[in-house]
């Protein structure tokens, strides 16, 4: 067993301890004001896709359930805002609807609706902090054009030159952010609000750009947000082949070093878009503190 095997070994039982985790109490503010909710984004029904194993590395077979959550997360902090993610584009239809391609995509309740009942509507969103800019993540750009956008110069670099076999990158998407007023180009980590609580890490590999979110809230611990560096809980104990679009020596470092974050901020490791961990996961208006 070599050392990543031993850190996905790890994780695997860090994961399901902290699913039996004990909620914290809902309503009472800590000194420190943050304050998480999740969203939802939209739904990707993947049973008939034919490029399952290729874009993953690994047979559908494998997971319990072939499909993706694709939750968005609204963090407040000492009065400042942080989007992660923008999600499937608000025209997605809320029954869900076979592509072409055999991946059925929903969305029940459109994020600008979300956003507003929690009265953060787009203008008074601080930062958009994008995991990485395949379209499930970034469907509604549009409403967020003079806010600061916070991604790797990597992936922005990647995207304006993927071509049109890099599943997951389309350009009617990302050259939105061609019109942003304030886009801001990242090299490295991030402390967002600068005292510690809120960090965006690199793990770059699913795509050259991607990042992750680290969280620190009073009461509840830490929470780890993988974007993409991760898919599905199953990967942590039968690690991808190597998958299309993505760097696998990369990848698999990324991913390693997402969990030993994990371990040593005795944090919640959230795998974005995993079907089965969602189920678990309060949606706005409920929130993590
Ligand atoms: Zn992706």
């Amino acid at each position: 067993m070599n050392t990543i095997l031993g850190k996905f070994a790890y994780a695997a039982r860090l994961v399901l301890v902290s699913t039996v985790a004990v909620w914290p109490m809902v309503g009472v503010t800590g000194d420190e004001g943050t304050r998480l909710y999740v969203l939802d984004c939209g739904y990707m029904d993947m049973e008939d896709w034919q490029g399952f194993q290729t874009f993953y590395g690994f047979s559908e077979s494998a997971v319990a359930v072939p499909a993706q959550a694709n939750p968005c997360f609204l963090i407040i902090h000492k009065g400042r805002s942080l989007l992660w993610d923008a999600g499937l584009a608000d025209m997605t239809p809320s029954t869900p609807v076979q592509t072409e391609y055999g991946v059925k995509f929903s969305l029940k309740s459109k994020l600008l609706d979300q956003l507003s009942a929690l009265n953060y509507p787009p203008r008074k969103i601080d930062y958009l902090a994008l995991s990485h800019l395949h379209f499930d993540h970034i469907g509604n750009l549009e409403y967020f054009v003079n806010v600061k956008t916070l991604i790797q110069r990597d992936e922005w670099n990647a995207a304006r030159q993927a071509g049109p076999n890099d599943i997951g990158y389309n350009k009617k998407f990302h050259s939105q952010l061609d019109d942003f007023t304030q886009l801001i180009l990242l090299d490295n980590d991030l402390d967002v609000f600068g005292d510690g609580k809120v960090r965006i890490v690199r793990t770059p590999g699913h795509t050259p750009g991607h990042q992750s979110l680290l969280v620190h809230l009073k009461q509840y611990g830490s929470i780890v947000i993988s974007g993409d560096a991760i898919h599905f809980l199953e990967e942590l104990s039968t690690p991808a082949e190597t998958p299309t679009n993505a760097d696998s020596v990369e990848h698999n470092a990324a991913l390693g070093q997402l969990i030993e974050m994990t371990r040593d901020a005795n944090a919640e490791l959230w795998i974005q878009h995993d079907p089965v961990q969602n189920k678990g996961r309060r949606y706005a208006p409920d929130f993590y503190e």
